[in-house]
Order: C-alpha cells, then sequence, then structure tokens
C-alpha cells in the first residue's frame, strides 16, 4: 500500500487538510483514546489520515487481532458519544518535554514510563516551531491538528484491519501494530464506501482478466511486471490501439516507430540520467567489440593486481595514495569502454531525434507525432500489482511540437480529444489536476523549476484559459509542475466510484532546447519549439485494468473480446451449413465470431457463453432457419427474439462502427 506519509507535514499541508481528513486524523485520537482505555501502557507513535481512512501505530504486548475489534469499536463509540472537544494547548518545548518523560502524551494519565515515540518526536520538532498538544477528555495526545471541534463530529466509523510497521518506516526501529479504519462524515456515506470495496473486489481486474482469459503474469519465465496479452485481451488492445489510430489520423496526427533501446546518450540529453530517473531504468546493456573486449580484460586484470598492492599495504601514505587513484582511474576507464544501451522509459527522446532528423519550418508546425509505444520502467518487486503496476507498458504516447502562438489551440485539442474518449467508454466524472510552478523556486538552492519565468506565465496562463473556456472541471495544485513545464493528470472514476488517475498531459518548454530542436520562422530566424506530452488513454496496462473494473468484464459490443457465438439448436446438416454462413459472413466483416456447433443441450452452451462473457449471442433453430431468421440473446440481457439475419448482421456491424456503449 502506498499510503505511507513520504515526509512530516508541514505545517502549510496541515492547514490544507480536507474535512474528510479532519474526520479521519480525530478518529485516529479517539481509536488511541480506546485502545488506551482496553490496555494502558500502550505506547503510540503516529497517527495520520492516509488516503481511505487512518491508522495508529501502536506498540503493544497484546497482538490485536480483528476479534478485539468490536471491544475497541465500543470504547471509540463511548468516547464519540460523551462528544469530548478537542482541545488545543501550546506549550514549550521543555514542558513537552517533561510530559512525554512522565509518560503523559498519547496517554489518558501520567503512567511513569515515558511516552518513548512522543518523546523522539519532540526531540525532532525543529526549534522554533510551535508544540501543541490535542485533549479529548482524559487522552492527551502531541499533535499539530487540525481536527473537527468535537469527538461527536466523527460521524461514522469503523475499524477494518491490522498490519505490522517499523516506527518510522526504518526496519532497524521496533515494530509496531497498525491499526487502520475509515469514517465518514455520516453512516451512509461509509455503507457505501464499503458497497464499493466489495464491488471492486468483485470487478478485481487481475480476477476477471485470469477467468477471461485476457492476460497472464509468467513470473517464472518472462519476469515480474512483464503481463503476456493473450488472444482475448490482443483483441482488446487492438480496438483501443484501432481507436487512437483513427481519432489521432482525424486529428491531423502522423504516425512514427520507434526501436526500444537507446545509446546511454539519449538519456544524458533529455536529462533522465545520470541521476534523474536512473532508478526507474533497467540497467544498461554494455556492448563491447573484440578490441574493446580486450582492453576490458586488461584493465580488469589490472585493478585486480592494483587491489592486491593495497591489501597487503606495505606501502608509505604517499604510494597508498597514488594506489588509489590508479585503482580509481582504472575503475573510470573501465566505465567507458563499449557502448551502453538502455532499454526506453519513456517515448520522448526518441521522438524528439525524429523532429531533428530532419529539417523543420514554421510551415511544418504542427508536427503531432504519435505512437503506441513499449516503455519499460524498473518498477520496484513490492509495488508491482497486477495491470496497474508494470514494467512493461504500451502508451497511446504523441508528442506535439509547436509555435507559442499555436499552443493554445493545440492543447485544447487534447482536451477535445478526452472529452471525446470519456463519452465513448461511458466515463462520467472527471477532474484535470493542473499542477502548476512555483515562482520562489526558479532559483537558488532549491530551485525545482526551470528558470524561464516568461514561459512559465505564459503558459500556465493559456492553459488555464483553455481549461475555463472548456468548461472541464479542473483543480489547481501549485509547486507540482514537471520541472520542465505545467503539467495535468487525468483523474477518472469507474461505474463504481472508484478513483484511477490515467493520464497526463505536460507542457515541455524545456527539453526541445536540450535536444537543440529547431525551426525556421518565417523571419528566417531559427526558434525552438514547445512541446506538448500528451496520453489520453494513457497505457494499454492501466487503462483496460481500468476498463475490466469499470465494465465488470461486460465489455460493449466493439471491445468484447468474443463479440458474437453463433450457436446451433440440433445437428442437422442444412442447420449447421446455414450457421456456417452466418459465421462465415460476420467473420468476413472483422467481427470475433465463434461457432459452437456441438451437440450438446442449448441451456448448458448458452450458460457457457453467458459465463465467457459473449457480448451476443445468436441461437439458430430449424425455425429460424427456414424463416431466414436468427434468435438474438444478448450477455446479461437475456432473450430479445427472432430477427431477419440481414437486420441482425447489420446491426451487430453498426453498433461496432459506432462503438455503441452497450
Ligand atoms: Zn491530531
Ligand atoms: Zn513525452
Amino acid at each position: 500500500m502506498a499510503d505511507e506519509p513520504k515526509e512530516r507535514k508541514t505545517l502549510d499541508d496541515r492547514a490544507k487538510m480536507t474535512e474528510l481528513e479532519r474526520i479521519r486524523h480525530s478518529a485516529a485520537h479517539v481509536l488511541a483514546t480506546a485502545i488506551l482505555r482496553l490496555w494502558p501502557d500502550a505506547q503510540f507513535a503516529a497517527g495520520p489520515p492516509v488516503e481511505n481512512g487512518f491508522y495508529y501505530d501502536v506498540e503493544l504486548s497484546h497482538r490485536i487481532a480483528p476479534e478485539d475489534f468490536a471491544a475497541i469499536e465500543a470504547e471509540m463509540k463511548k468516547e464519540v458519544k460523551a462528544n469530548n472537544p478537542f482541545e488545543k494547548v501550546v506549550v514549550a518545548r521543555e514542558q513537552a518535554l517533561k510530559d512525554a518523560n512522565e509518560g503523559r502524551l498519547a496517554a489518558l494519565n501520567s503512567r511513569g514510563t515515558p511516552s518513548k515515540f512522543k518523546l523522539d518526536i519532540v526531540q525532532n520538532i525543529p526549534e522554533g516551531e510551535p508544540i501543541s498538544y490535542f485533549k479529548n477528555g482524559d487522552f492527551l495526545d502531541l499533535c499539530a491538528g487540525p481536527h473537527v471541534m468535537r469527538t461527536g463530529n466523527i460521524g461514522a466509523f469503523k475499524l477494518t484491519h491490522v498490519a505490522s510497521a517499523y516506527y518510522k518506516g526504518d526496519e532497524r526501529n521496533p515494530q509496531l501494530q497498525r491499526i487502520y479504519g475509515t469514517a465518514f462524515k455520516n453512516k451512509k456515506e461509509l455503507e457505501e464506501f464499503f458497497t464499493m470495496i466489495e464491488e471492486a473486489k468483485r470487478r478485481d481486474h487481475r480476477k476477471i482478466g485470469t477467468e477471461m482469459g485476457l492476460f497472464a503474469l509468467d513470473t517464472e519465465y518472462v519476469g515480474p511486471g512483464l503481463p503476456l496479452w493473450l488472444p482475448k485481451g490482443t483483441a482488446i488492445v487492438e480496438e483501443l490501439e484501432k481507436l487512437a489510430k483513427e481519432t489521432e489520423f482525424a486529428a491531423g496526427y502522423v504516425r512514427v516507430k520507434t526501436p526500444h533501446i537507446a545509446k546511454e546518450k539519449m538519456y544524458l540529453t533529455s536529462g533522465h540520467l545520470p541521476v534523474l530517473y536512473a532508478e526507474s531504468m533497467f540497467p544498461p546493456m554494455t556492448l563491447m567489440d573484440e578490441t574493446a573486449k580486450k582492453r576490458n580484460e586488461e584493465l580488469q586484470n589490472l585493478m585486480v593486481e592494483t587491489m592486491d598492492e593495497i591489501s597487503i599495504g606495505d606501502q608509505n601514505r604517499d604510494e597508498r595514495e597514488k594506489l588509489e587513484k590508479k585503482f580509481r582511474d582504472l575503475r573510470k576507464e573501465i566505465e567507458t569502454i563499449g557502448e551502453r544501451y538502455y532499454l526506453k522509459a519513456m517515448n520522448c527522446p526518441h521522438h524528439h531525434r525524429i523532429f531533428a532528423a530532419e529539417p523543420r519550418s514554421y510551415r511544418d508546425l504542427p508536427l503531432r507525432l504519435a505512437e503506441y509505444g513499449t516503455c519499460y520502467r524498473y518498477e520496484q518487486s513490492g509495488e508491482l500489482f497486477g495491470l496497474m503496476r508494470v514494467r512493461s507498458l504500451n502508451m497511446n504516447d504523441a508528442h506535439i511540437y509547436c509555435t507559442p502562438e499555436q499552443f493554445a489551440a493545440e492543447f485544447n485539442a487534447v482536451n477535445e480529444m478526452y472529452l471525446k474518449y470519456f463519452k465513448i467508454f461511458g466515463i462520467e466524472k472527471y477532474v484535470m489536476r493542473f499542477s502548476t510552478h512555483d515562482p520562489s523556486r526558479l532559483t537558488g538552492d532549491n530551485a525545482k523549476f526551470v528558470n524561464e519565468p516568461e514561459l512559465w506565465k505564459q503558459t500556465e496562463d493559456l492553459v488555464r484559459k483553455v481549461l475555463i473556456d472548456s468548461k472541464i472541471p479542473y483543480v489547481e495544485v501549485p509547486n507540482e509542475a514537471a520541472f520542465y513545464g505545467p503539467k495535468i493528470d487525468v483523474q477518472v472514476w469507474s461505474v463504481i466510484g472508484r478513483e484511477f488517475t490515467l493520464a497526463t498531459n505536460q507542457v515541455d518548454f524545456a527539453v526541445p532546447a536540450k535536444f537543440g530542436l529547431k525551426y525556421r520562422d518565417r523571419d528566417n530566424s531559427e526558434k525552438t519549439p514547445l512541446c506538448i506530452h500528451r496520453a489520453p488513454l494513457g497505457t494499454h496496462e492501466r487503462f483496460i485494468g481500468f476498463l475490466i473494473e469499470h465494465y465488470a468484464g461486460n465489455f460493449p459490443l466493439w471491445l468484447a473480446p468474443e463479440q458474437v457465438r453463433v450457436l446451433t439448436l440440433g445437428e442437422d446438416e442444412k442447420l449447421i451449413a446455414y450457421a456456417k454462413s452466418i459465421v462465415d459472413e460476420l467473420r468476413g466483416n472483422f467481427v470475433r465470431c465463434e461457432p459452437d456447433f456441438r451437440n450438446d443441450p442449448i441451456k448448458a452452451k448458452i450458460a457457457e457463453a453467458e459465463q465467457a462473457k459473449v457480448h451476443t449471442m445468436l441461437v439458430i433453430g430449424g425455425r429460424d432457419m427456414d424463416a431466414g431468421a436468427v434468435s438474438v440473446r444478448l450477455h446479461g440481457k437475456g432473450n430479445i427474439g427472432a430477427k431477419p439475419k440481414a437486420e441482425v448482421v447489420a446491426e451487430i456491424l453498426q453498433s461496432i462502427k459506432e462503438r455503441r456503449a452497450n
């Protein structure tokens, strides 16, 4: 779970806590209150709100199990019912140290033994930062807040699970029990949340993906995080690519193809190496010709000899330093032998080289280069999760190179494309998170953004205007832009109300310059283009993972891995021939259609097709054949009756062509 807060919250962050976060954090205080009533010697560490609730870390000899939750929740209820106010007390550092030593912090009374974690936290509060307590009833905790006014404001809560966690996430520290819970404004919202969680479990993309035969993860032979698309999953992949290609073609994009690897120089130029992105890339492959191999061997041997000499240790200081320097120089030289190649972690640099491959003039702009590019990212194995976190990803990528004058129209067109896709997939709730720069961090030691104040202002104003004019819901988040320009993360909600971050749009006014990209303008001067990075359908992996949950595997006809199955009722030769002609006609029109002509009971054949989530079943008996008809059955909807064959075929083709939602 990625809910570990990355760093200590600043007072600014705290002030921004939402009402729901306040409720949840306040519930953590109430949880500690309850645990202390049951186990007075419990020692508490941190208790923050997290994505879907809150937790409190506790050290306790009793191992808290879900069987204990009822008793803890009963004590929590009493505290909520008491409706105690959360009273803030500001104290001097000496007082805080004294109380921590007496065991009065995160406690109901002075316990004699120090509140050891709180003591450590007090000692680490920066000099000059105010120290405060919050008190509800007898429970006194070291905390900067904020909370709700009274314990009674915690509308509804529930404990969910226990995990273990090291104090401050460091395995050299004591292991604590992390008690998780969630809280909401009222009981209705709490219940809706658990209904959604249950539904999400039922729609788990790993479960449905396996049942439907969409993808496989073969960690033994292929490797973790490297999904294999099975034929049925590939059908979805190709439909999405077709959609993207048609949409992008209509919007004036051109398609390109690039290799999966590139020389180190590429990523040194883009700035991804040596440091910025190195951890997320697979280690390099070094290619050596015969001469290089020989030199490499010589150097390796020299290194071993030098190492041996150093370890004998009979030199004086000067001699020793000389040897150490020799060793370092040898190592440095080894690093320069051969050519290092990296698997690409992003497509942008390759596209930049395509831009650079030919002389460009303002007449060529905007140039929109599109590719469903495969990228490889070295995610930590603990972070891998089904299709959602993977190491190989197929990205709906494109880079738009344009002049500053063209930027607003291009950016708007990208947003329009998003809206078009949302409509096709029935995504009704979405928001764009617009991340901007912080003008105080353009220069100096804590510089975080490329120092182009004018370009920042221009592009941010333009992006904001486009968002406002297009009436797309958005939130603005200062200080979270990419180093090279403002960024938009697109968040969408699946039908069951779960949030996904699917795609990003970024404006880049720094990297094209690093690659020396130029176009000749009207006045014959050379200029650097702006670049828009965009990937509305994100990656196949994440997007299909999302779609599986969104549709619960019941894909609309155009996306369904098996669109139509023709089932025969009986084994009459003429009937089979008629059924086969329908299969042939549909397949001739690129409909993914399968025959089921086995002489099994029709009920069993239908049940099997329903189980496989086949979108449309055409059931054919003697009477249908005589009338030139077919009986249509839709997955999950049942029988919709017999219709003339030609009409049914035409309707199927039309529904696919229009990419209808059902
Ligand atoms: Zn608090
Ligand atoms: Zn890019």
